[in-house]
């Protein structure tokens, strides 16, 4: 009987560590899968110019004729008097924090955040932050810019770009900045966080608009973007910060080709 016992407990553990090898191996293929999804990157064989090789979903990235971010010329753009300014509805909002691998993204946990672009509603999904600026006005970058990405019913994309100058710390962004997640891939625990999104934007509602693309594979076209003339404020601190983790997380500029720009909001 004993003897028996010893057998079953032999089989029983050896079936448990086949079951632990099993797990292990799917895990392992989970973990490829995303390595796939994001090797691409900002530097060397797998950055912005060699975006379009790396899978074929990413053909705009070289074919694309309206992408982005590109060059503001302020004397180039249209002061265009019938286009009303948007309305753009933000509220405090809690979020979740993550590093993807390609930059710190909040993603809003309500779907109260919207924005009307021509009476078509855009409702607030994610923002996440690029360093140096992607957009330039006149050949000039920022420090940082920040990305406020929307969609509507349809899935077609309106993003909010924000230029970042050093000077005043952000008091919108503190308590996000105390726990921003190093290690990519990881997540922050920000559920209990908000951040006013209201109290972030410029004082000055001057936007420059035009269409354009995702400023990251697989860089899909027809996204409006709406930019602001006027910078917010980060402290040297908190774009030190940021830049720890990602040094340089921006795509150049891309040809404007024959695109408008249109000033709206003065
Ligand atoms: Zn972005």
């Amino acid at each position: 009987m004993k003897k028996h016992g010893y057998l079953f407990l032999a089989m029983f553990s050896s079936l448990m560590l086949a079951a632990c090898a099993e797990q292990k191996s799917e895990e392992k293929e989970v973990i490829t899968t995303t390595a796939d999804q994001s090797d691409w990157s900002y530097e060397e064989s797998t950055g912005p110019e060699h975006w379009g090789e790396l899978h074929p979903s990413n053909l705009a990235c070289v074919n694309g004729s309206e992408q982005s971010p590109i060059n503001v010329e302020f004397p180039e753009v249209k002061a265009d008097g019938n286009l009303k300014g948007n309305e753009i509805h933000y509220e405090p909002t809690p979020y979740t924090l993550e590093n993807n691998g390609h930059t710190i993204q909040a993603n809003a946990t309500t779907e109260s955040n919207h924005i009307i672009i021509e009476d078509n509603e855009y409702k607030l999904s994610q923002f996440h932050f690029h360093t140096p600026s992607e957009h330039q006005f006149n050949g000039q970058n920022y420090d940082m810019e920040l990305h406020l990405v929307h969609s509507d019913k349809d899935g077609k994309l309106a993003v909010i770009g924000l230029m970042i100058q050093e000077g005043n710390e952000n008091k919108q962004f503190a308590s996000m900045w105390d726990e921003l997640p190093t290690d990519k891939m990881a997540k922050g625990n920000s559920e209990k966080h908000i951040i006013d999104l209201q109290a972030l934007l410029p004082e000055n509602e001057t936007t420059f608009q035009y269409a354009g693309s995702l400023t990251t594979p697989p860089c899909t076209e027809e996204v409006q973007w709406i930019v602001f003339e006027q910078p917010i404020e980060m402290s040297k601190a908190q774009i030190e910060a940021f830049q720890q983790i990602f040094p340089d997380n921006h795509r150049p500029v891309q040809p404007i080709n024959e695109r408008e720009i249109n000033k709206s909001g003065e």
